[in-house]
Parts: structure tokens; sequence; C-alpha cells
């Protein structure tokens, strides 16, 4: 996935040490953070370590640690290009209603990162890599302990449909209450692997992002067989997606009745 060792211990939020601000790239002029970065005046939020800022022509600018040595967080892994492009997106989606939505934030509860906190309680993890069943059981886990609601969203990487079953227009025979012409609904079958699994032990559905155009891929399920997941498609832009108390609302969930968007556990 084109990872770089310097992947670790990026971040796209700084503290000014003078000040105590946190600075969001994309949201502070980039001229200001050049200055405090030649200054030497942006630490890492979670560490306190000294933070430069990288700006360059090609890859999303970030800050990154001039030394990793006392950055240590419980889940820190090292983040790929597309997934800072994909919690951007949704830190800059959702931050438009809520004003107060964080980047990169810290539960000291639990030692945990989110992608994106939405208050009051939601965090928003853009997932692109592979975590086992357990894996994210904990994180999941870890979160509702927290008192969070978690919302997933699958890097589109990971949307893959079977080869062997091509997608097709939802017949008119099919008996399910499901939108069937609106959001390129369609049928078809889909490789998952084990995190997806377990997502739908807990979700109704599974939504992917593709970061670079910011649509959503939703996938409610019909049944399932091994590794592969018999289900209804549907397509949206992610700049239809709103939050709410039952957790994330798109127009096609205004479409589904009661008994499908109910989550299988409670
Ligand atoms: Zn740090």
């Amino acid at each position: 996935m084109g990872m770089h060792t310097e992947d670790f211990g990026i971040r796209l939020v700084a503290r000014h040490a003078p000040t105590g601000t946190l600075l969001t790239i994309g949201d502070v002029p980039l001229e200001r953070l050049r200055t405090y970065s030649e200054r030497g005046e942006l630490r890492c939020p979670e560490c306190g370590a000294l933070l430069r800022l990288k700006a360059g022509n090609i890859r999303q600018h970030h800050f990154a640690h001039v030394s990793l040595a006392q950055c240590a967080t419980r889940y820190a892994e090292p983040e790929s290009e597309s997934h800072r492009t994909g919690k951007m997106a949704l830190y800059r989606h959702f931050r438009r209603e809520s004003p107060h939505a964080q980047l990169e934030w810290r539960i000291q509860a639990t030692d945990q990162r989110a992608d994106v906190f939405v208050p009051p309680n939601f965090v928003l993890e853009f997932q692109q890599a592979s975590n086992s069943a357990e894996q994210w059981r904990e994180r999941q886990r870890l979160y509702e302990d927290a008192g969070m609601c978690a919302i997933w969203f699958l890097g589109q990487v990971r949307y893959a449909e079977a080869r062997s079953e091509p997608v097709r227009p939802i017949s008119i025979y099919d008996p399910s209450p499901v939108p069937r012409r609106d959001f390129e609904a369609a049928a078809g079958a889909f490789r998952v692997r084990e995190m997806e699994r377990a997502m739908l032990e807990v979700f109704t559905m599974l939504y992917y992002l593709d970061p670079y155009v910011e649509m959503l891929t939703i996938l409610l399920p019909r049944s399932w067989h091994a590794q592969t997941l018999r289900a209804y498609r549907y397509r949206l832009p992610l700049a239809l997606a709103r939050l709410t108390p039952n957790g994330l609302w798109t127009p096609l969930h205004a479409q589904l009745d009661e008994k499908t968007l109910r989550k299988r556990r409670a």
C-alpha cells in the first residue's frame, strides 16, 4: 500500500507550544504552520515531542516527529497516505454540522486514538488495514466502554465483488422492502474477511469510503456463505451522510424499514 518508514508517527494535528492551541492541517494557513515549524514551536499532542511540518507537492501535508522515541500509543499503527486522506475527508465533512469535531482524538481512559471525534460521543474510524476479528472486537469494546458510538468506514480497497457472481439489478420479484432503483442499487456477492464479519455481528450494514472521490458504498447483507456475503449494494456521496443519535444516517436509511435497520445485537 505504498507504506514508507516515516509513516510511523505522522500527525495531522499538532499543538502550538507557546499558546497550547491545537492546529489541524488544512484549517490553518500553510505559511503560519511553516513559521511555527521553523521556530520549533510544534509539538505532538500525545507525547509532547517536537514535530516538523512536511508540506511538499506530492504527499498530503502533515506533521512528522523529529524523534519517535517518546511516542507510543497502544493502538498506533503506521498509516498510509490514503488512510490520512480518508480520515481528513471524514473530518471535513462531519465538521460542517459539528464545528467542535476533532481530528486524531485521543481517548485517555482507553488509550485509543480515534481518527475523528464528533461531539457528543461519535468516533469515526477509517479502517483500511486488516485487523483480526479479535482485534476489531477489542477496539469496538473499548469504545463502547468509553461511552462512544463508533462508526467504521472501510477503505474502498476492501470492497470486492465476487468474480463468479457479477452484480446485477435488484429483481422486481425480490420480496425485500429495499430500494431497487435509487443510489445505484444492485444485488451481488462480495468477498469479505473476518473483520467485516465481526462488524456485521454488531452492525446492520457495511460502509466503504473511497477517500479520493468521497463516495460511500453500502452493503446491506442478505446471506452468508463462508467468505462470500450476498448483499444489496448502494452508492451515494459522503456529502449526504449525517450523524444522528442512532448512528450514521443517509437518504438510503430513510427508505429502509425499521426491521431492516434494527441491529442484530443490542
Ligand atoms: Zn508523539
